[in-house]
Formats: structure tokens, C-alpha cells, sequence
């Protein structure tokens, strides 16, 4: 990926500055996770919520909201846990990408009402594309370290298969049973030979829900659907799923940007 040059100057030590970047992992030179620590104690928040953080650059705040991937137990000791694309635009990511470890940062929250029900006995059918899996994730792993995990479906779609993060993670909950979930990964461009090898699903997200919800004979009456990430593919999967007899209200939707703005560079 080309960048475009970004000469801001990032401040290192702004007053505003309250958390600390304390650990990065690169999954592809788009996608990376990135753990955020509070210097003192660390906000209580609900798996679903997000938090907004930024850096200072030319003296102005530079800030975003992002999905909590970790479960609110590991706050203290290993910060909350971000799921984040690069987007090749000089904005917030393009710092973020910069920053080195041990970088001082703002954060603030929670917000959002993306969340469980309390004692939902429904299938939780999950549906994201790319960096839309984070809330899920921190779901997922709450109610498994309360001993409640919930029966799921996680539908995640993305462009290539080294994008299906946590997937790892998903699988070995699969393999032992820890988890109650199907997995279904779907990759939207099977002919890419960064693709070669692939023998799962394939097809969007929205296009490729119709037949999981008939394959796993998911009933629309005693199935709460939650849909994460790219706008365009929410509200398609939700006419979908709206076709298909669910009630607009077994269906909750976290919108990752406003529909219709897109970066031509950016796939999922
Ligand atoms: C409630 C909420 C939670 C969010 N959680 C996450 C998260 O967990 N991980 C994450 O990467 N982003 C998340 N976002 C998006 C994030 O806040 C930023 O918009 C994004 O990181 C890009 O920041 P930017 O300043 O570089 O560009 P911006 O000016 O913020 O966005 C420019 C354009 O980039 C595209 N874009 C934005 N986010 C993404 C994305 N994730 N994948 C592909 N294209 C994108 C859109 O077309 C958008 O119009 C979330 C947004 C909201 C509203």
C-alpha cells in the first residue's frame, strides 16, 4: 500500500494525555491490533461499547472511536484491546501507525448500546466484515470467562483470508468445544491468488447470510442477530435478513462510518 506523506508532528507529551500505547501486533500492512493502557485506573465498560482515543499532531487532537476487542476483566493489566485498518488517508490512522510503543495517548469513554441482552437464550447470530469482529470478540470472551457463553453463529467476511482475524482463536474454541460457536468465515475474492489455497465459503457477508441462516436453520423467532462494520454491508445483510422473517427488532447494528463515505483504497 502506498501512503500518502504525513509530516505532521506528533506531540509526545500533551497535557490531555491520560493512557499509553503498550503493546501492537501487525497482522497484514493494513490491519493491526493495538492495546491502550489508562495511567491510573482503568474505566469500567460493557463488551459491545467503544472507547474514542488520539494523539496531539500540529497541535491539534486527533481522535477516533474504536470497538473494545478484550474483555473489561483484562483493563487493568493489559489495557483495551483495539482491532484497527489502516486507512490510507492522512487522518487518525495514519498516526496511529506511527506511533512507537510506550507512546503517550488520550482516551476517553465508554459509549454504545451495542450490547448483549442480560440472559439472552436466543442464538446469537454475529455478522461483520473486517475490523467489524472487535465488539464480538469482546463478547465472546466475557461471557466465556463468566462461564456463560452463549450459542453463536459468528459470520465474519473479508477480502482475503489473512484478514479473517481472531480466527485462530475461533477455530480452537471450535476444536475443543470451549464455545458454543459456529465459525463461518466467508472471503469475498476467492480468485486472488493472495486467496490460493482457500477452500471455505466465499461470496460478501450479506450475500452469503441467507444460506447460513438456512444451512444452520437459524429461526428468525429464537435467533437475536447482531451486525458490525462496513454500513453498506449492514443494511444490505439486514434487508436480508428482514426478507427472510426476521423482526426489525432481533436485529442490532453498530455503523463503523456513515453510509455512502468511502476511501477507494479501503475494501473492508
Ligand atoms: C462506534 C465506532 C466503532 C469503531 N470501531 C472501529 C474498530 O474497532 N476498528 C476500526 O478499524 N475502525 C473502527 N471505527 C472506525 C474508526 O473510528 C475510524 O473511522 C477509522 O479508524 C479511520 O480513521 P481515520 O481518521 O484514518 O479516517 P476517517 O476520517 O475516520 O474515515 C475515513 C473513511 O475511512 C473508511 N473507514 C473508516 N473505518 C474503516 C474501517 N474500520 N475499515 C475500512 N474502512 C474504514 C470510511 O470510508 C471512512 O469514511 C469505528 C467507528 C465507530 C463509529
Amino acid at each position: 500500500m502506498t501512503l500518502p506523506d504525513d509530516d505532521r508532528v506528533i506531540d509526545p507529551d500533551a497535557p490531555q494525555y491520560n493512557a499509553t500505547l503498550v503493546r501492537r501486533v501487525d497482522h497484514t500492512e493494513d490491519l493491526a491490533t493495538f492495546w491502550v493502557r489508562y495511567d491510573d485506573e482503568p474505566v469500567p465498560f460493557e463488551p459491545g461499547q467503544y472507547m474514542t482515543t488520539g494523539v496531539f499532531a500540529d497541535g491539534k487532537l486527533w481522535q477516533r472511536p474504536y470497538s473494545v476487542a478484550s474483555p473489561p476483566r483484562e483493563s487493568r493489566d493489559g489495557g483495551y484491546e483495539f482491532y484497527v485498518r489502516l486507512v490510507p488517508i492522512i487522518r487518525f490512522t495514519t498516526l496511529l501507525w506511527r506511533l512507537p510503543l510506550g507512546h503517550r495517548m488520550r482516551m476517553i469513554g465508554p459509549k454504545g448500546k451495542f450490547l448483549l441482552e442480560p440472559d439472552d437464550r436466543r442464538t446469537h447470530l454475529f455478522i461483520s466484515t473486517g475490523t467489524g469482529i472487535a465488539p464480538f470478540m469482546s463478547m465472546m470472551r466475557e461471557t466465556l470467562a463468566e462461564g456463560r457463553p452463549r450459542k453463536t453463529v459468528i459470520l465474519h467476511g473479508c477480502s482475503y483470508v489473512d484478514e479473517l482475524g481472531y480466527r485462530a482463536e475461533l477455530e480452537a474454541w471450535v476444536r475443543d468445544g470451549t464455545y458454543p460457536v459456529t465459525y463461518v468465515p466467508t472471503i469475498s475474492r476467492p480468485d486472488d491468488p493472495r486467496n490460493a489455497g482457500w477452500a471455505g465459503r466465499h461470496g460478501r457477508a450479506e450475500h452469503v447470510v441467507r444460506e447460513v441462516c438456512r444451512d444452520l436453520r437459524l429461526r428468525p423467532d429464537r435467533t437475536v442477530v447482531y451486525i458490525c462494520g462496513n454500513p453498506d454491508m449492514i443494511l444490505n445483510a439486514e434487508a436480508v435478513l428482514m426478507d427472510g422473517g426476521f423482526p426489525e427488532f432481533h436485529v442490532k447494528k453498530e455503523l463503523y462510518w456513515p453510509k455512502g463515505k468511502v476511501v477507494p483504497a479501503v475494501t473492508g
